[in-house]
């Protein structure tokens, strides 16, 4: 029989990997979220909301075998009932599920945006989670290159929002399908002519999906990457014209542009443009957004074939980057309101309720528990409050409150209760 544990018991920790917003954090995380919305909404977005469990075989059509995130970084699992699920790794998938099942693309025009938390299980280090969060936009039905600058013209404008400096934007362009077609060989016998050079992992790429041996992080590759045959060798007119045009528009804009030719996404669906922006400010996790056109997903996904466009920002790697001063401190508490004895701790409550009905945007405090006098002025005080107000037994019995100046050296002074609501305001 198994000893019941006596004395201490084991604590439960976090998940590796994930990690708790503390109270100290949440308001630099509120910044950040309520930022990301009204950019968003000022350029015509529209929320999504998505569940956080999806069906796998929807990750392994939408994101594709051969890719690290379908690979290696899904937790993936059966439930009771032996339904392959997946926790998200990324928002994209259940977006082009969502607006296919309910119809959204029959309107023409869907611009949306999602965030939330994504799951991947990689190697948990700075910058790199298990569990992190994403803020994306996915625009459907728009083919043109004027969609596809608007959505880095939204990054732009959103980091001059958040303070952050110093990133750029790479560009790149994937061409169409065909004009990769062509480009494939010439990459593929590139790499064969070298894979004397390639582990086991780059051979199996080279097979599956050669273009993502140009994203390969391995250093040895790296000599080899740089002088590989580039796509935009390859562009047909169209991809030309649409790479063109995009920079153009960018230009006029006053975007800078750094083209980066190894910028790349591995699967069929993605063409044209593609773009990341990348800081060098927090060590190998760099990019803190990527996103590009995916033209080819949707009919992939089981819809007709539909332009589409987007990008996905990295939520922690941007609060990483934010400078303190446009984070914000904890709220600001106006009233503490102190209660000494059980009538006064009834009175307070219902005084308090009052309160706010009159002053919604004031964060009032009730103190609750124990406490004596001293005691609950001096967390009063801690809590950064303005104005402590004070009931007592006497102040019960006389329907009066005190009211307590605590950043001011003004005497405490008292009101009746019921001027309370209306008279409070003079003080603060
Ligand atoms: P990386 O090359 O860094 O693994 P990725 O290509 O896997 O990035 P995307 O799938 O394009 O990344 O996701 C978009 C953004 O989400 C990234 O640019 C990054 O900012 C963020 N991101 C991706 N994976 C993680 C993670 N594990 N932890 C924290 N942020 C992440
Ligand atoms: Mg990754």
């Amino acid at each position: 029989m198994r000893q019941p544990v006596i004395g201490m018991v084991r604590k439960i920790q976090a998940i590796k990997g994930m990690h708790d917003a503390l109270p100290t954090e949440t308001p630099h995380w509120q910044v950040l979220e309520s930022t990301i919305q009204s950019v968003l909404e000022g350029y015509g977005y529209a929320e999504i909301r998505l569940p956080i469990l999806e069906r796998t075989e929807l990750f392994q059509r939408a994101i594709g075998d051969g890719t690290d995130i379908v690979n290696k970084e899904m937790y993936t699992f059966s439930d009771r009932h032996a339904e392959h699920l997946t926790l998200r790794p990324e928002g994209t998938a259940g977006c082009v599920r969502a607006v296919l099942e309910h119809g959204l693309l029959a309107k023409g025009v869907l611009r949306s945006w999602y965030r939330g938390p994504m799951f991947r299980y990689e190697r948990p280090q700075q910058g790199r989670f298990r569990q992190f969060h994403q803020a994306g936009a996915e625009v459907f039905g728009i083919a043109t290159a004027d969609i596809d600058a608007e959505l880095i013209l939204i990054c732009k404008r959103l980091w001059q929002a958040l303070g952050i400096a110093d990133v750029r934007l790479e560009l790149n362009t994937l061409g169409t399908a065909a004009c990769r077609q062509h480009y494939r060989h010439t990459l593929v016998e590139y790499f064969r002519s070298h894979h004397q050079r390639l582990d086991a992992d780059s051979q199996h790429r080279l097979e599956v999906n050669p273009l993502r041996l140009l994203d390969s992080k391995d250093p040895a590759l790296q000599p080899i990457i740089r002088t590989a045959p580039v796509l935009t060798d390859y562009l047909d007119a169209e991809s030309q014209q649409h790479f063109e045009t995009l920079q153009a528009l960018l230009q006029a804009a006053g975007v800078t542009v750094t083209l980066n030719p190894h910028l790349v996404r591995g699967l069929d669906y993605y063409n044209h443009t593609v773009f990341e922006w990348v800081t060098d400010q927090l060590g190998a996790q760099g990019t803190i957004c990527a996103g590009g056109r995916y033209d080819g997903l949707v009919e992939q996904i089981g819809g007709k074939p539909t332009p589409a466009t987007g990008f996905a920002m990295g939520l922690e790697r941007l609060l990483a980057l934010m400078p303190t001063d446009t984070r914000q401190s904890r709220p600001v508490v106006d009233i503490y309101l102190v209660a000494v004895g059980a009538a006064a701790r009834q009175c307070g409550l219902q005084l308090a309720e009052q309160l706010r009905n009159q002053y919604q945007q004031r964060c009032i405090i009730v103190h609750c528990g124990d406490g004596s006098f001293k005691s609950q002025m001096r967390q009063a005080d801690k809590s950064g409050a303005r104005l402590a107000l004070v009931l007592g037994e006497q102040e019960v019995a006389d329907n009066t409150i005190g009211i307590k100046s605590l950043r001011t050296g003004q005497a405490q002074f008292t009101l009746a209760q019921s001027n309370l609501p209306e008279q409070l305001g003079e003080y603060l």
